[in-house]
């Protein structure tokens, strides 16, 4: 099945395969709302001319990029997405497990094993008459006090360790609806997994985590392909900027790009930035460490601390924050409009922020578009859906759009609408990216190269 499409009250999902990959073009601004028959190619010349514009317009920005940001932890690391559903978010106060809606409504939620009745979950999520006084109300997508968000492939393993917890503490508390629990030996357990977070994923030295990529970093990683090398490549000719704009630490930096882009990866871009902390980089100002192209500093010192960043250095930078970066390319380009895009895989750090703070162009890497259990619940229309789960009795349903088949109703997910809302682009990888980049011709009637048209 190649063309997929869900109509769903006012707007619709059309999702296309194509051989060079998938990407995802999300068009905000179009009011034709009558359908579109992709499988039939009739299209609406309306949103046919939109998504054609749309592309074209899309392609001249990336073409005349002044400078471009990468993240780099899961744009190549391997992520086996069967395992859990990415965007779940752990309520401490309670210990489920919920997933939402563009709205912040609750539409699922579990505790260990237990779903959660619609009742309970409007009792607790949605009854304050204060719409602002709910206890959603003030999440934006990043953690808060009494929100975690399972989003990366550091946070995504702690789901199935999260479930069989609870499960066991409702099982010793002998109460089966889940209301007799140690809600205390549930958040003395989250402290726990704190702790071993902490060191699992900053101590690079000693922990079990980073010994065993140091040993064997194909395990986890993949290759850059030599076609996206030769891309990156490109586009640091034309005088774009290529940024490599990374959370990861210098050491964890030079090991995955040393495995993925080769021990010359430094000369493929023309900045290197380690330890970002994103999405604050792109918020608040902050200095920058110039790490005098060690990698693997002892310590950092005031001494490192710099008030600009040069391009083309043998060094790398720790830490700073955007408006340094943007003085130094409009510095280099004699420019003082400047055109920026950031590329990266965390839905806030890496799409939100760029996009809220900065207007950047943003292209989020979304892996979900070319999961095969999304084009599923996307055919289905009337029957129950069966999707992946994180356990037996774990139906999130697509990561785009949720399914409710006994109420008749679907609705946009949480996650969607960031996308919809902060991505100019969403495709499934970088290397899509860089096939996309030069795939200037648009098929009508396959409507490729985007394959997912929100309207
Ligand atoms: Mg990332």
């Amino acid at each position: 099945m190649n063309n997929l499409q869900l109509v769903k009250n006012n707007y619709k999902i059309e999702k296309v395969k194509k051989s060079t990959g998938v990407g995802l073009i999300l068009m905000k601004h179009c009011s034709d709302r009558s359908t579109v028959l992709c499988n039939n190619k009739i299209i609406m010349d309306s949103i046919e001319t939109n998504v054609v514009n749309r592309e074209i317009e899309l392609h001249q920005q990336l073409k005349h990029l002044d400078c471009i940001g990468f993240d780099m932890d899961m744009t190549i690391t391997k992520f086996d997405i069967d395992q859990v559903h990415r965007g779940v978010i752990v309520d401490t106060v309670t210990g489920y497990m919920l997933k939402l809606d563009s709205q912040k409504h609750v539409l699922k939620a579990f505790l260990g094993d237990l779903q959660i009745s619609k009742e309970k979950i409007n009792d607790i999520y949605h009854a304050d008459v204060i719409p602002e006084n709910r206890p959603l109300a003030q999440f934006s997508g990043s953690n808060n006090g009494r929100f975690f968000v399972l989003n990366s492939f550091f946070e995504l393993p702690l789901t199935p360790l999260w479930i069989g917890h609870i499960n066991h503490l409702v099982a010793e508390s002998g109460v089966p609806d889940g209301t007799g629990y140690d809600h205390g030996e549930l958040m003395r357990f989250l402290k726990e997994a704190v702790v071993s977070f902490n060191h699992s994923f900053g101590d690079f030295y000693n922990s079990r985590y980073f010994r065993e990529i140091r040993e064997d970093p194909g395990k986890f990683v993949h290759r850059a392909t030599d076609a996206c090398i030769a891309w990156l490549k490109d586009l640091k000719s034309r005088g774009c900027r290529v940024c490599l704009i990374t959370n990861s630490k210098s050491e964890y930096t030079h090991l995955l790009m040393t495995y993925a882009y080769g021990p010359d990866f430094q000369s493929i871009f023309d900045i290197i930035i380690a330890d970002a902390k994103k999405p604050e980089f792109f918020r608040k100002p902050a200095k920058f460490y110039d790490l005098g192209g060690n990698y693997f500093p002892k310590e950092l010192t005031e001494e490192m601390l710099v008030d600009a960043v040069e391009f083309n250095t043998p060094t790398v930078y720790h830490n700073g924050s955007v408006q340094t970066l943007i003085e130094a390319v409009r510095r280099h380009s004699n420019k003082e409009n400047i055109s920026f895009c950031y590329v990266g895989d965390h839905l806030i750090g890496d799409v939100s922020a760029p996009k809220q703070h900065c207007k950047w162009m943003t292209i989020a890497i979304v892996e979900e578009i070319e999961d095969e259990e999304e084009i599923v619940v996307l055919q289905k229309k009337t029957a129950g859906f069966e999707s992946k789960g994180i356990g037996k009795n774990y139906e999130w349903g697509s990561f785009f759009c949720f399914n409710d088949h006994n109420a008749g109703i679907s609705s946009e997910t949480f996650w969607s609408y960031v996308i919809r809302h902060n991505a100019d682009i969403a495709l499934s990888s970088v290397e899509t990216l860089a096939k996309y980049f030069n795939d200037d011709k648009f098929d009508k009637q396959s409507l490729k190269p985007c394959s997912i048209v929100y309207n």
